[in-house]
C-alpha cells in the first residue's frame, strides 16, 4: 500500500506520473491508470479511449491491454520544412537529413554539395541555370517518390508530402498492455516494421525510414526539425525525438516522459552526456530506473527510429477501433524490405 500512497499525494500534487506496475492489482488501479494515460495526451490527439480490452501479445501473453484511438494533433504551420526551394536557402527553410548517426540542416548549400557529401556525381537534385531545388510539390508527385520504388521521373527529387495532401486524418488504435511483459527470448534479428510507439500529440514514433531504398534513387527524404514528416500511408510521423512533442514531468524518473512504446513501456525523454553515459542504456536504449522500472529513453532522430528494438512483448496499432490485437501471429509476414515507412501488414 506504501506505492499506492505514495501515487495518491503525487496525483494530488496534480504531477502526472507513472503508476508502478507492480502496484497495479486492484480494479480501482485500473481506473485510475486510465485517467493517468489519458492525461498524458492530448485531448485534441484522443479520438476515442482508452478502454480496458483483451489482447494477445507478440510472444503470445494473452493480457489486458488499453486500447487508445489516436490523431496528429498538430496544425500544418507544426509541421515542416523539409526541403528548402533554391540553392540560397538557410537551414531555417529546410529540414534535417541523418547520416551514419549524424544529423545535418539541408540547406541550399546541403542540396548543392550532396555529390560531394555522397561520393556519387549521380546526385543532382537542383536546376544549374536556375538554382531551383527540385520538389515534390504536388501530391501525384509525392505518391510517386515517397516509395521504395520511386518512380524513374522522381529520382534526384527532394522528396516532401504534406497532410494537406490525404484524403482524410488517420486515427491509429493503439492497443498496449498495462502492465508490460518482458519478452523471454533476447531480440532477435530485425524487429518488424511497425510503428515504434506514440507521442502525446498523437503522432507515432515509426521504424527506421529505408535510408537504402531513398537513396538508391538520389532522392532525400528530409525530416524536419522535430524529426517528422509525411507519408501517405500514416500521415506525419516521427523518427526520433527531437524534443518538439509534448514532455510531462516525472518525479519518479530521471527524464520527462515523452510516450509509450508498442510494448507499454513508457519512452522518456533522450539523455545526453554524463547522464546518458551513467545510465547505460542497453540495446533498445532503455534501462530500469528505481520508482518507474524499465523504460526507454528515447533516440533523436540522427540515429533514424526512437529505439532499436522492444524488451517486452509489444501489442498493435490497428486501423478500427474494434479491431482485435493479436499480435502473435503479425511478426510472421512483415512486409517485403524497403517497406518500413509503409503500414504495419497486420492491419490489412
Ligand atoms: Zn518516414
Ligand atoms: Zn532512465
Amino acid at each position: 500500500m506504501m506505492k499506492r500512497m505514495a501515487l495518491a499525494s503525487l496525483l494530488s500534487a496534480g504531477v502526472a506520473s507513472l503508476i508502478p506496475v507492480s502496484a497495479m492489482a486492484h480494479e480501482g488501479d485500473v481506473s485510475e491508470r486510465l485517467a493517468q494515460i489519458a492525461s498524458l495526451f492530448d485531448a485534441r490527439s484522443i479520438v476515442a479511449g482508452p478502454e480496458v480490452v483483451d489482447c494477445t501479445l507478440s510472444g503470445g501473453t494473452e493480457t489486458q491491454c488499453f486500447s487508445i484511438t489516436l490523431k496528429n494533433s498538430l496544425e500544418s504551420s507544426e509541421m515542416g520544412p523539409w526541403c528548402p526551394g533554391k540553392l540560397s536557402d538557410g537551414a531555417d527553410e529546410g529540414g534535417i537529413w541523418v547520416r551514419d548517426g549524424k544529423q545535418y540542416d539541408v540547406d541550399g548549400a546541403f542540396i548543392e554539395n550532396l555529390a560531394t557529401f555522397y561520393d556519387d556525381p549521380e546526385w543532382q537534385l537542383f536546376d544549374e541555370a536556375t538554382g531551383k531545388v527540385h520538389v515534390t510539390d504536388t501530391r501525384t508527385a509525392c505518391d510517386q517518390a515517397a516509395r521504395p520504388d520511386v518512380a524513374e521521373a522522381y529520382h534526384n527529387y527532394c522528396v516532401e508530402c504534406r497532410t494537406e495532401y490525404m484524403d482524410e486524418v488517420v486515427e491509429t488504435t493503439y492497443v498496449l498492455p498495462l502492465v508490460p511483459v518482458a519478452r523471454q527470448e533476447a531480440a532477435s534479428g530485425r524487429t518488424p516494421p511497425i510503428p515504434r510507439g506514440i507521442a502525446f500529440n498523437g503522432v507515432r514514433f515509426d521504424a527506421a525510414a529505408p535510408q537504402d531504398a531513398i537513396l538508391a534513387a538520389h532522392t532525400l527524404a528530409p525530416f524536419d526539425d522535430c524529426g517528422g514528416h509525411v507519408n501517405l500511408h500514416v500521415g506525419y510521423h516521427y523518427h526520433g525525438a527531437n524534443g518538439c512533442s509534448p514532455a510531462k514531468e516525472n518525479v519518479a524518473a530521471d527524464a520527462p516522459m515523452i510516450g509509450f512504446a508498442m510494448d507499454g513501456y513508457p519512452i522518456l525523454a533522450r539523455l545526453t552526456g554524463d547522464e546518458a553515459e551513467k545510465a547505460e542504456l542497453d540495446a533498445c536504449s532503455g534501462h530500469v530506473g528505481a520508482g518507474i522500472g524499465y523504460h526507454y529513453h528515447g533516440n533523436s532522430a540522427e540515429k533514424n527510429e526512437i529505439l532499436g528494438c522492444f524488451h517486452g512483448e509489444i501489442g498493435c496499432a490497428l486501423d478500427s477501433p474494434d479491431a482485435v490485437c493479436t499480435a502473435d501471429d503479425m511478426g510472421h509476414r512483415g512486409p517485403p524490405p524497403g517497406e518500413e515507412d509503409r503500414p504495419p501488414s497486420g492491419k490489412e
